[in-house]
Formats: structure tokens, sequence, C-alpha cells
């Protein structure tokens, strides 16, 4: 199998998928003890006091994000600000619009960060603002939007912060009880380097409690899902169970490996040798080192005509190194993920296959092709 060079699904490690050899019923003591295992341990990650609970949801990213816009997002009245710098916060604000949920956006493109400036004006301009949807690490170009300083800016106000820390949980510090973020959604194939399955919601108990019968879904109801986990441990419908397995797994090796710290450094070094060995062939970064994260990096599109980025993808993937497929910007890119089970050499074997494909391509011309 190639590396996956992506943000999720990622390459996990062979414990994590041994760990997946057994079949553990969803009533079983065993299988109860790791979900409550792995929920106490998803809190202190996030550095969640006493007054926070985590709610695990079946399904990709996105299901716990539906799951928490449509159990706490007000459904008139008050609106949700949503900031937009990628297609993740596009994602969100077309679920809120989808439900019926009042929405603002504010939008900066896609290469550019939100300051704390820009969201305490939109707050200021719109009184009828209660909750504020923002992304940490926005993987459609890989840059960190600065929540902890958005978060402080926007203290003593009624507002309810939720951060999608999808792509970053794990591999770049959040505490929820010091920024006092209300709600968090991540999901279990990304920075812990699990397999896909679930997500989860960390959240304030007084808003979990608040938000009896407001889901407009059954399958996504927040409320629901906690007060089944908590009463009975259990979940209210089928729970991916390998996943979960192998969740526990992926945990206990972050923690063996050094945790945060271990985890954010590994992927600064692949980001690092990645950018540097991709200028040394000419090629240029959507962002500057400043804005982009250790999570995934946006490389601009040569302009030399030989350039067709699906045989680019083609054969790399036949010499091992599945990179992100398609373009997401609006300036032509492409994307190169940096997280999961990979280090130095598996950069290093991924640019030797880059410039032999440039070579086997007849690219020569690495300037930036205009939009
Ligand atoms: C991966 C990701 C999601 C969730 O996507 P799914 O495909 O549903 O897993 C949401 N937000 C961000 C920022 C992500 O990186």
């Amino acid at each position: 199998m190639p590396f996956l060079l992506t943000p999720g699904p990622l390459t996990t490690s062979r414990g994590v998928k041994i760990a997946m050899l057994a079949d553990y019923g969803s009533r079983d003591i065993e299988f109860r003890e790791i979900v409550k295992r792995i929920r106490a341990s998803l809190l202190d990650l996030a550095h969640c006091g006493p007054n926070y609970e985590c709610v695990i949801m079946q399904g990709s990213g996105t299901f716990a994000i539906e799951a928490a816009l449509g159990s706490f997002c007000p459904a008139k009245r008050y609106k949700t600000l949503v900031v937009c710098n990628g297609a993740y916060g596009e994602r969100a604000a077309k679920i809120l619009n989808r439900l019926g949920r009042p929405v603002v956006t504010l939008d900066k493109g896609d290469s550019e960060a939100p300051t704390p400036e820009d969201i305490v004006a939109a707050l200021n301009a719109d009184r009828t603002i209660s909750h504020l949807w923002i992304i940490h690490c926005e993987t459609t170009s890989g840059i960190i939007n600065p929540i902890e300083a958005i978060c402080k800016a926007v203290q003593g106000r009624a507002l309810t912060i939720m951060v999608d820390a999808m792509s970053s949980f794990g591999a770049i510090p959040i505490d929820m009880t010091a920024w006092n973020i209300d709600v968090m959604v991540s999901s279990s194939n990304k920075c812990i380097e699990g397999v896909p399955g679930f997500s989860y919601v960390l959240a304030k108990r007084s808003l979990l409690e608040e938000s009896e019968g407001r889901c407009h879904s059954t399958v996504l109801d927040l409320y629901e899902q906690w007060t089944v986990l908590e009463k009975t441990g259990q979940f209210r419908f089928t729970p991916p169970t390998h996943a979960l397995v192998a969740f526990q797994q992926a945990l206990q090796e972050y923690a063996h490996a050094g945790g945060l710290p271990a985890r954010s450094a590994r992927y600064k070094h692949n980001a690092e040798v990645l950018v540097k060995g991709m200028r040394e062939m000419g090629i240029e970064t959507l962002l500057s080192d400043d804005e982009a994260g250790p999570i995934i990096q946006t490389f601009l599109t040569p302009r030399d005509p030989n350039f067709h980025f699906d045989t680019f993808y083609e054969a790399l993937r036949q010499r091992g190194y599945a990179i992100y497929p398609g373009k997401l910007t609006k300036r032509p890119s492409f994307r190169i993920g940096t997280i999961g089970q990979i280090d130095e050499a598996v950069i290093r074997g991924a640019l030797t296959a880059i410039r032999e494909v440039f070579a086997e391509m007849k690219v020569t011309d690495m300037h930036p092709l205009e939009s």
C-alpha cells in the first residue's frame, strides 16, 4: 500500500491495525471500559475541566459538525457567525443553511486568516450573533487560524465559541478551559492517527443539558447520545467497535511516544523537510512559513505545459506515495499532507519520487501557473 500523504484517512501504525483483529461486542464490559477511557482521554487532551463532557458520534468528522450545529445553534432570533477561509468553513455555513438556522459568514478567501479585530468588528456589527464557528486548521490550505487570540478578544461577551479542530487536535495545542471554548469537534482519523469511523464533540455540560429536544435529527442528537452513553455506557445505535478499539491503541501509542509535544514536533519536521525539498525544486508554497501549519502543505501548480495533475498523482501513487487528490484553493495548487505514521524518511522518499516524476513528465518550468 502507498503511504497516505493526506489529512485523513492517513497512514496508521501496525499496532493500530492489529488492534482491529478482535471482535468486541458493543455491550461487553471490556468494550464499555474502552469507550469510557477514550472519552476521559479526549477531555484531558483538550484541557477540559470538570464542566465538560465528551460525546462520541458514529460517522466521519462532518457528522459531529452537523450534530454540534444542529444541537447548539439557535433556530431563530439569534445567529451563528461562521468564519470561512476555505472549504470547511463554507461547509459549516451550508449545513446551517440547510437546517434553516440563521447564519452570517465572515469570508477571508482561502489563503488568509481572520484576525481577532475582524471577529470583534463582525460581532459589533450584528448584536444578534450568539454563536461563533471557527476552524483551527483550515485543511483546504493548511492555514492555522489564531483561535487563542480570537477567544481572548471575545471574552466577556455572551457568545458560544465552537471550534472545528478536526485536523489539528492532538498536534496543535488547544486549551478549552483557559480559552473558554464551549464546543470542539474532531474525529478518529486525524492527528491521533486512528482509523475512520467516528467523530467526537467536547462540550460544556450546561450546553448539552440545554440542548434537549433542539436537534433536527435523531441520529445526530447529542443530548440523546450523551444521556444514553452516561446511563448505560453504550451507544444508542451500533458503534464502530473496531475503530474505537484501534483509537484506544492509537491513544496509548500517542502517550507512549511523548504526547502532543512529540507529535507536533514530528509533523513540523515533516512539513519543514517537505517544503524545503519542494522549494529546492523551484516549487512555491501558497502560504508563508508563519501562516502554514504542520498538517498539510499547499504548493502552487507549475506553469510548465507538460504538468498534468492526474498524471503526476498517479505516477506518485505507483511509486508508493498518495498525495491529496484534487485542488481546492482558488489559485491552481496541489496539496501534500504531513500527518499520520510518517517521518522524515517517508518525506525524503516522496521528494525523490516527485523529482523522478517531474523528470519523467519533462516538467522543468516550476514558476506558478496564474489562475
Ligand atoms: C477532515 C476535516 C473535517 C471532516 O471531514 P470528514 O470528511 O467528514 O471526515 C472537517 N473539518 C476539517 C477542518 C477537516 O480537516
